[in-house]
């Protein structure tokens, strides 16, 4: 078994993983990223949130982004029977980017990935990390496709691994995530919609019209596509796979909106099902590791948070490990785990409430004061962590002091 050393290695390609890299060889540091797959690979999560444009900034990866021509996207556009509501991320509260893109996964990531590699970052495809022997100077067991086994010792190790969650299955760190299983069965249609027949610059996100905790993503993709899929309590959607795809067609055909714009749109690929996806650890940190993204935790799909995260835990985990390798004694709960969940609890208070339909009720409520319409559109725009923000400060209070305020009303 040869070995070889590094600063740091990092499990998993996908954005955590290559905007951590990125920024770690901007801090000069020599990174290993070990990917399991071949890259382009599909990979759901689509439509970005405006805050993850600055730390693709700071990757140094904007402008390959940007050139890419994926759909420009400023805002969400909420649907239930016939109440509609429109959020545009450019009329917020928090100060920052108000627009982004929605893309297509197997595309954007192969971006990122490749801008990390040309920043000097060394990347193995088809290198799975198969156990990891943490402490001060951690070891890294890999499995290439050949099936050579080799190790490889560093100086730290993040787990950007996604829901394949190494080190929290290796180490035990799962932990209940106190929300009911959901699932999801999606795919990509071709829309074929002309202009003007929808706001393609939004997701649209629709409620079933029965059912308040079930509801709909349509977000369109460059090209004429939409990905396109319904989330229900596990239950909902346990249908067997010769059965997915009449079963989400017979859901899309049950919302007058969707129904309208893509009821019978050909899918361009096979209807997917996945679940059980939400997660939980009992800490994002240990001995010469840190957990990033979707390894750490991971929601709900809702309010399409989830890359936004991956790339805010990737940036806070960097400038924590870049003080602890230049030598400073690092608290990781106080620098790292404290300041990551304080956003993503922001967002648990939202997906929490849109489930109940109190947070339906105000996106949905008539007379909305403009500065709270402001504040709520900066946490929906990714900004879960700006404290100056009352949602953000204290979500759960301020969410129910509202409701009770608008019911009343
Ligand atoms: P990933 O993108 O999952 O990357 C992890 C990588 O690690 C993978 O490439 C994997 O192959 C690799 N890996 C795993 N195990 C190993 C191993 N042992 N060795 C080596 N490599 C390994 N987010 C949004 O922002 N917007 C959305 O609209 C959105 N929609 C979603 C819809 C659904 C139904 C779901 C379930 C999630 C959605 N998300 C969305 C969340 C989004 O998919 C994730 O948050 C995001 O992909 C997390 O990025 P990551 O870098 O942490 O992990």
């Amino acid at each position: 078994m040869k070995q070889t050393a590094v600063d740091v290695v990092i499990i998993g390609a996908g954005p955590a993983g290559a905007v951590a890299a990125a920024l770690l060889r901007k801090a000069g540091r020599s990174v290993l990223v070990l990917e399991r797959q071949h890259f382009p690979r599909f990979s759901i999560g689509e439509s970005l949130l405006p805050q993850s444009m600055a730390y693709l900034e700071e990757a140094g990866m904007l402008q390959a982004v940007v050139e890419a021509g994926f759909q420009y996207k400023n805002g969400a556009h909420f649907v239930y029977r016939e109440q509609t509501s429109s959020f545009d991320f450019r009329d917020k509260h928090s100060d920052g980017w108000g627009t982004t893109y929605q893309v297509e996964r197997a595309v954007f990531d192969e971006i990122l990935i490749g801008c990390a590699a040309k920043q000097g970052a060394q990347v193995r495809f088809g290198h799975s990390v198969q156990a990891v022997h943490t402490g001060t100077a951690p070891r890294v067991d890999v499995i290439d496709e050949g099936g050579n086994a080799y190790q490889i010792e560093a100086r730290f190790v993040f787990d950007a691994s996604g829901f394949g969650r190494v080190l929290p299955r290796l180490l035990n760190l799962e932990t209940p995530t106190g929300m009911p299983t959901r699932a999801a069965l999606f795919s990509h249609v071709y829309d074929g919609l002309p202009a003007g027949a929808m706001d393609r610059n939004k997701i649209c996100v629709a409620t079933h019209p029965e059912r308040r905790d079930v509801w709909f993503w349509m977000i369109p993709l460059a090209g004429g596509r939409s990905s396109v899929g319904c989330v229900a309590e596990s239950s909902f959607l346990d249908v067997p796979e010769a059965e997915r795809e009449a079963t989400l067609r017979a859901l899309i055909q049950k919302e007058p909106t969707l129904n309208r714009l893509i009821g019978d749109a050909p899918f361009l690929m096979p209807v997917r099902q996945i679940g059980g996806y939400s997660a939980n650890v009992a800490h994002l940190h240990g001995p010469g590791y840190a957990l990033l993204g979707n390894a750490g935790e991971f929601l709900d799909p809702v309010f399409s948070s989830g890359v936004t995260i991956a790339l805010r835990s990737a940036h806070l985990a960097v400038q924590t490990l870049n003080r602890q390798l230049d030598g400073e004694q690092i608290d990781w709960s106080a620098e790292y785990d404290v300041p990551l969940r304080k956003g993503i609890d922001t967002f648990r208070a939202f997906v929490e409430r849109w489930y109940t339909g109190e947070l339906q009720d105000l996106i949905f409520y008539p007379n909305q004061t403009p500065s709270i319409r402001r504040m709520i559109c900066a946490v929906l725009a990714g900004y879960a962590w700006d404290e100056t923000n009352p949602y953000v400060a204290s979500p759960a209070r301020r969410l129910n002091a509202l409701h009770e305020v608008c019911m009343q009303g």
